[in-house]
């Protein structure tokens, strides 16, 4: 008798552990989503409506290669949206030459614009910046800009629409 009541407990014991394991290793799967987007979409719909760089920069953080896009060394004034919601990211006014081939600029358009998040990927500790309006990938953010504010917001022109000023 003694015997089967520890037998029950152990297996009682064993069986919370575990639930408590796989609760835990599905945490981040079930989580609820960490911010509420005002454009959300698929990604089925995503790659449906995007050109392929931009969509493979915007909805699966890719980078694009220094140089090879269109608007790093853009000098025009104007306007940059996010490519994919088109909601208004940067202004040519905080655009600066970085000399590192991704279009750059010191500061977004507004505080609300852009979402920075923690992004350990590869090995390394760097700081994503996401589009606040359908959480597309836009570039990182480094501490060595210029003033005023001493940032660098390293864009990928994938994923951005430049709209010229009239
Ligand atoms: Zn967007």
């Amino acid at each position: 008798m003694k015997n089967m009541r520890t037998i029950i407990a152990v297996a009682v014991a064993a069986s919370a552990a575990l639930f408590t394991f796989s609760m835990a290793r599905q945490q981040p799967a079930a989580a609820p989503a960490k911010h509420k987007f005002a454009c959300v979409k698929t990604d089925a719909e995503w790659k449906k409506i995007l050109p392929p760089k931009t969509y493979q920069v915007l909805r699966h953080a890719d980078t694009e290669e220094a140089y090879s896009g269109n608007l790093w060394d853009n000098h025009e004034a104007g306007t940059y949206f996010c490519a994919g919601c088109g909601q208004e990211v940067f202004t040519s006014k905080t655009k600066f030459d970085s000399h590192t081939g991704w279009p750059s600029f010191w500061q977004p358009v507004s505080k609300g614009a852009v979402i920075n998040e923690a992004d350990h990927s590869f090995g390394m500790e760097r700081t994503e910046v996401i589009c606040s309006r359908c959480g597309g990938h836009l570039g990182h953010v480094f501490d060595d800009g210029p003033k005023p504010t001493g940032l660098r917001y390293c864009m990928n022109s994938a994923a951005l629409k430049f709209k010229k000023a009239k």
